[in-house]
């Protein structure tokens, strides 16, 4: 199936065919497709009276809220390049991204605007139009009476985006856009910077609309179905495995503001949905969580890890717990999410060497090559860079001819990851090159490691680094967070691994932290723990 040319076409695709059915569920609040196609209607028309033009980027840094939603698809209907901005940033991440995309609106929490913003906008000149929301009123949980105009508190200081969102009766006589083209900007997703200064990948909508049916085609879905949105809609994930992939099946997105064992918890219960995505250590939260159980998963179909390496002991351990299996995927944000993921109803095979658990398969029209420092294959079973071909790959880096050339050489990526193929086609993801541990001269990869301590039943999370060491230049060093109630000491996990790995890679030293350094996309940060070290 040929995918529509944007998201935004795949929205009008999915109002005209159902224009009752539940688009945005928040809480015990609903939103039907009609309703989301016109409250985005107005935050378009407000958009384009105060100035945003066509190919304009509007930053909007909310969390899983329906406002989430309104404004990116307002933004797309006014013509607007979105740069989703992550709200926890402090003021210097979000002046950064503000400046170097030229952003000429905001769209945000009251609360972000007044510690942050207001100041920076007046550094960032072109900012001209802001819209926020009551941060208090994000959180209610009847959200949908506030969007129909029962504010809650009073609003000062930028124009507010529900009275926008309400103007949607006025544009009614607007004649309708054709829509965004496929090669047209969708997105600057700057990434979550878990090794470096974030960088904006430019995903058009064509990256997202190829991504999105792939995902509903994958998945096969029933019609209609309920995603749940773990990851964060503004990090691609979320955009385009809950968001852009929910609205391709005409499907209901269920939101919880952000990620919180307890709070999802119930919210499973509450919307019963079919699937959701989100990193590993989301799962690792929802499975130490003291009121779990098997109950609540009973809804799935199926689910899915992304971002981030998912430890096969994980999958067995949810496995046995609670019912479902969760498919592993590969992707990255200049990927616009997936590039390789597990055919529903197979299972990811564990490489016998390693031990490490396939990423899936490449895509259809995806070519994924495996390649030495020269850019040339390399066989089957031999580590070296993954480099991916395909409609969803970006066309390139805002601004940054220099880094485009590099990475993405030809309109093939560099992914910075090191992998292999076994001859059936899988993909494996070694590690990142660049978090390699030199130990006496032996290559040491720190996601074998952490695999093998994710098998001991009292890990919670673990993340391994190398610290600098005189006499082997580089040594192991794990620091672990552990299940609640559960004691074994640093000595014995060095030696359970001890037991299991090769002499150089065992880690020397162990440190127990009661939780692991995460980015608020759910990565953990080996680069905080090795500058802890
Ligand atoms: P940076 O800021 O360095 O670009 P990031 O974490 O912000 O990093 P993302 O695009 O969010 O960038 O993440 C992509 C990276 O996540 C991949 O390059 C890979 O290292 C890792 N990753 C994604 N999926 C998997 C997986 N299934 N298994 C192992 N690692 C994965």
């Amino acid at each position: 199936v040929q995918p529509p040319p944007s998201p935004l076409h795949a929205f009008r695709a999915a109002v005209r065919r159902a224009p009752d059915r539940t688009a945005l569920a928040y809480f015990d609040g609903r939103l039907s497709y009609a309703e989301t196609d016109a409250l985005s209607d107005g935050i378009a028309a407000h958009l384009a009276e105060r100035g945003l033009r066509r190919g304009d980027r509007a930053a909007v840094m909310l969390q899983n809220t329906p406002h989430f939603v309104l404004a990116v698809l307002g933004v797309w209907k006014a013509g607007g390049v979105v740069v989703p901005v992550n709200p926890m940033y402090k003021s210097a991440e979000m002046r950064h991204i503000l400046t170097d995309a030229e952003a000429v609106a905001v769209i945000c929490a009251d609360r972000t605007w007044d510690a942050f913003l207001r100041d920076t906008a007046a550094e960032a000149p072109s900012v001209h139009i802001a819209l926020t929301a009551c941060e208090r009123e994000l959180q209610t949980r009847d959200d949908t009476r506030v969007l129909r105009g029962e504010r809650l508190g009073p609003q000062e200081g930028a124009d507010d985006l529900l009275t926008a969102a309400r103007v949607a009766g006025r544009l009614r006589a607007v004649p309708a856009d054709p829509g965004p083209a496929a090669d047209d900007l969708a997105l600057i997703s700057y990434t979550s910077g878990t090794s470096g200064t974030p960088k904006g990948a430019t995903n058009t909508h064509g990256n997202i609309s190829y991504n999105a049916e792939r995902q509903r085609t994958g998945l096969a879905l029933p019609d209609g179905a309920t995603y749940f949105a773990l990851a964060p809609l503004f990090h691609i994930t979320g955009m385009v495995c809950e968001l852009a992939a929910c609205i391709a099946n005409t499907g209901t997105l269920a939101l919880a503001y952000r990620f919180e064992a307890g709070v999802v918890l119930d919210a499973f219960l509450e919307h019963r949905p079919a699937y959701t995505v989100g990193p590993s250590t989301a799962f690792m939260a929802l499975m130490a969580h003291p009121d779990v159980t098997r109950g609540h998963f009973g809804s799935f179909r199926t689910m899915s890890s992304g971002g981030a390496p998912l430890p096969p002991a994980l999958v067995e351990k949810f496995r046995a717990g609670f019912g479902p299996y969760i498919h592993n995927g590969y992707g990255l944000t200049e990927c616009t999410a997936p590039c390789a993921s597990v055919p529903p109803g197979r299972e990811a095979p564990v490489d016998k060497v390693s031990g490490t658990l396939a990423v899936g398969v490449p895509g259809p029209d995806t070519v994924i090559r495996i390649i030495d420092e020269a850019g040339r294959d390399l066989p089957f079973g031999e580590q070296g860079e993954i480099a991916v071909r395909g409609p969803q790959v970006v066309p390139g880096y805002w601004r940054r001819p220099d880094a485009t050339a590099e990475s993405i050489p030809d309109g093939e990526l560099r992914t910075g990851d090191i992998g292999f193929m076994d001859g059936d086609g899988w993909l494996y993801v070694v590690d990142r090159k660049k978090d390699m541990i030199n130990a006496s001269g032996f290559k040491v990869w720190p996601r074998e490691v952490e695999d093998v301590l994710y098998t001991h039943p009292a890990v919670r999370e673990a993340a391994v680094v190398g610290v600098p060491d005189a006499y082997r230049g580089e040594t192991v060093k794990a620091y672990v967070s552990l299940r609640p109630g559960a004691s074994p000491g640093p000595d014995e996990l060095a030696a359970y691994c001890k037991e299991r790995l090769a002499a150089y890679k065992y880690p020397r030293v162990v440190e127990i932290l009661p939780e692991l350094p995460k980015t608020t996309s759910g990565k953990i940060l080996r680069r905080e723990l090795r500058h802890r070290a």
